[in-house]
Order: C-alpha cells, then sequence, then structure tokens
C-alpha cells in the first residue's frame, strides 16, 4: 500500500480501528437476517509527506450506492452555514450573473439554491443518484458523475464551461484518488477563479481525539500543510484559509491558479502553517500515541453503559450518523441492552437499523414516551445545538452525555 499523494510505501500505523461495515449504510429490517460486510479500519500516517489516510481503498462507486441516504437539507445548521458562505463569497469576490460557480458533492442542491438566489448560474456534480434527482427537481443542474481530471476536461472544459469558483465541502477528505482530484479542479478553473474546499482539520481531530470521525468513505485526514503541498503540486496556491466550528473543527481553504498575480495572499496562511508546525504536526512523533488515547475512550464508554445498565438507567442515543456508527462498532457494542434505541431527525433514517449494532432508529417524538435517563448525543459537535433543541428532557431528570474528546454528563 502506497500514499495516495507521494507513493510513498506506508508503514506508519496512525490508529487501527479494526474493522467496521460501511457507516452510512443504514439497514432495513430484512436485512437484519443477512451477513453484513466488515471493513478493516486502518490508518496510516506517510513518514514522507505525513499525510494521514485509510489504507484499504474500497471502490468509491460501491460506498456511495443510489441508496445512500444523507440529504444535506434535513439539517438547519448546515443550511444556515451554506447560506452564510454564500453570502460571503458573493460579497468577497463579487460574482454575477456573468460567473459560473461549481460544487463538486453537491448533495440536494442545499448550498447551490443560495448561489441561484444571488442570480450566479451554478452547476452541481455529484455521484448519488436520489440525491441529485432532489437537487433537480429544485432547479439546480447537477452532472451525476464523480469528480476528477477526466470529468473536468471532458465534462466542463470540452462543453465550453470553466468556473469563476469551484468548491467542495466535505469531498476533498473523501476522494480515493486525491492528486487526479485536485488536477481536475485546475483543469476546470477560469484563469482568475476561486477554489473554496471545507473539510475536517486534522489538528483537530488529533488535539481533541475525535477518533469517530475516521470511516471508509473518509479517505484522507489533513492538515493545511499537506494540503498546501497536494495543491502545489497540481499547480494551486493557497491565498487564504479560514478556521470554522463545523465538524468538531475545519478549515476552509482558498485557493488560485499559481499564475494568478491578482489575489493578496493573506496573513491567514503564514499563521496557520506556523500553529500546526509548533503544535508538532511535521514530525511522525506528533501521530504517534493516538491509538492509546482511543482506547481510553472505549473503556469510559464501557465505564458508563456497565454502570447505567447495573443501575436500571434508560439510555437512548441521537443521531444516527456516520460517527456514531464509527464509535458503537468500536467500541463492541451491539443490541439494546446498553442502548435501547437512536432517534434522528430525517424520516430517511428512521426506522432502519445502525449497521453492525442493528440498535433501531426512532422519530424524535420516542424521546419523550420512553423518558430516557441519559440521551448519548453522537454528533457530538452539535451538542449544544442539540441540547437546546431537547432541553426537555430536564423535565424528567434526563441527562445528556457525550464521549468525545472525554466523558461529560450534564
Ligand atoms: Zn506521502
Amino acid at each position: 500500500m502506497k500514499c495516495r499523494h507521494c507513493k510513498t510505501e506506508l508503514k506508519h500505523v496512525f490508529v487501527d480501528l479494526i474493522n467496521c461495515p460501511p457507516s452510512n449504510d443504514m439497514l432495513k429490517q430484512e436485512q437484519l437476517n443477512e451477513p453484513e460486510v466488515f471493513f478493516p479500519l486502518k490508518i496510516f500516517t506517510c513518514h514522507n509527506c505525513l499525510l494521514v489516510q485509510v489504507d484499504e481503498m474500497r471502490k468509491a462507486d460501491s460506498i456511495f450506492n443510489s441508496e445512500y441516504t444523507y440529504f444535506s437539507s434535513f439539517s438547519t445548521s448546515w443550511l444556515a452555514h451554506a447560506k452564510k458562505y454564500a453570502d460571503m463569497m458573493v460579497e468577497r469576490f463579487g460574482f454575477n450573473s456573468a460567473s459560473q460557480v461549481v460544487e463538486i458533492a453537491s448533495n440536494d442542491g442545499y448550498l447551490l439554491q443560495y448561489f441561484k438566489e444571488h442570480g450566479i448560474p451554478v452547476l452541481g456534480v455529484d455521484p448519488t443518484a436520489n440525491t441529485a434527482a432532489v437537487a433537480i427537481s429544485k432547479g439546480i443542474p447537477t452532472i451525476i458523475d464523480f469528480f476528477g481530471a477526466d470529468f473536468a476536461q471532458k465534462k466542463l472544459v470540452n462543453e465550453n464551461i470553466k468556473a469563476d469558483l469551484i468548491l467542495g465541502n466535505n469531498v476533498l477528505a473523501h476522494v480515493p484518488d486525491i492528486n487526479d482530484f485536485v488536477k481536475g479542479v485546475k483543469i476546470a478553473l477560469k484563469d482568475t477563479g476561486v477554489v473554496t474546499f471545507e473539510f475536517p482539520h486534522l489538528m483537530r481531530l488529533v488535539e481533541e481525539c475525535q477518533f469517530d470521525t475516521i470511516y471508509h468513505e473518509h479517505f484522507s485526514y489533513l492538515s493545511f500543510n499537506v494540503v498546501k503541498r497536494i495543491f502545489e503540486s497540481q499547480g494551486l496556491e493557497m491565498f487564504d484559509v479560514q478556521e470554522l466550528t463545523t465538524h468538531g473543527g475545519s478549515l476552509r481553504i482558498f485557493a488560485k491558479h499559481l499564475q494568478d498575480k491578482s489575489k493578496e495572499i493573506s496573513l491567514n496562511v503564514a499563521e496557520l502553517l506556523q500553529r500546526e508546525e509548533a503544535a508538532g504536526m511535521k514530525d511522525l512523533d506528533y501521530y504517534n500515541d493516538f491509538q492509546q488515547r482511543v482506547e481510553e475512550i472505549k473503556y469510559a464508554v464501557w465505564e458508563f453503559l456497565i454502570k447505567t445498565h447495573k443501575e436500571g438507567k434508560k439510555v437512548i442515543g441521537y443521531g444516527a450518523a456516520a460517527k456514531g456508527n464509527t464509535l458503537l462498532n468500536y467500541c463492541g457494542i451491539r443490541g439494546t441492552d446498553l442502548i435501547q434505541f437512536v432517534v434522528d431527525a430525517s424520516p430517511h433514517k428512521q426506522n432502519r437499523y445502525l449497521p453492525a449494532s442493528h440498535i433501531p432508529v426512532h422519530d424524535l417524538d420516542s424521546i419523550a414516551k420512553h423518558k430516557p435517563d441519559y440521551v448519548i448525543i453522537l454528533p457530538w459537535n452539535l451538542r449544544n445545538e442539540i441540547s437546546e433543541q431537547l432541553n426537555y428532557i430536564k423535565d424528567w431528570g434526563g441527562k445528556f452525555v457525550t464521549f468525545i474528546p472525554k466523558l461529560n454528563i450534564s
């Protein structure tokens, strides 16, 4: 197995989560009687370029199958984030009706709709047929395909489409061939065009032990240093970076053609590079004690669940998403004895079951009916928002629980 970026043979394990099924596969009732496929989940650090990456390459099209159930528009906070971004970009770069915005992994059109409201031509690219169909029905033109260099040339440039803005949120870390992907961005970008990508920041992942953000669909774990290196290898230069609170701490990078001198390089670029270096991210040692810290969290989960079980407490989870599945599977939680069910706001997930653990997914009304003593917030990054929304559990003395970065009950 070689590094996805620099092709060096990988030999340093960052963390080994042993194995689990694909995190986004929610099971239907009839699937509970069928065998489930588990894949190894071992993450390496490349000692040459320090790209942290999953070692096992599943065919992307078998993960993002047409049943993929994540619809971005079901998250109100994510919609607000998208609108704020679109307004900020239009204000800063002056995009207008003569501009072209291309979003990679455009999902159900949750973000492009806000550029469309400004009268700016938009185009989505997404391999998932059912979410893309929703986008198209909302009037967001969408090509159902995977993005890469070949796609950029044949489906965009050869069709006279070049972008003033290419953006992608939570896609850069999800592409198997990151070099080819960034090469495609370079090909499809106008001479003075702008590129932005958002992805979880590896520094946050390591410092806050966010191991549950690791899953098969997430191929790369990115520091600013390494992303800068990958983009430069394809002739793109960073000119700004912002730190965001989304997904437990993300980066939004701004890139342009290396030859484009029309944009000033923000001081944020050097500042973050320096901060990552000061944290030790350019040394292999930085990545070495992660496994041990992850194991400590596993023991804390076990202690909590065994204690509450012995006390006869009712425990449920909130949020049937990839994070929760990684946590539950790594901790070996199976069945409904320790966690009775998980609730989720999305009707696409209700009445299904979490992979491996087979914990059922209920609607939000089930909380008031069941009156749990503890609600484990699986997407811990949304703790404040969710605990505010479910504040009524305090009426019967219910408490909220998160395990990352450490056990927190309130
Ligand atoms: Zn490498």
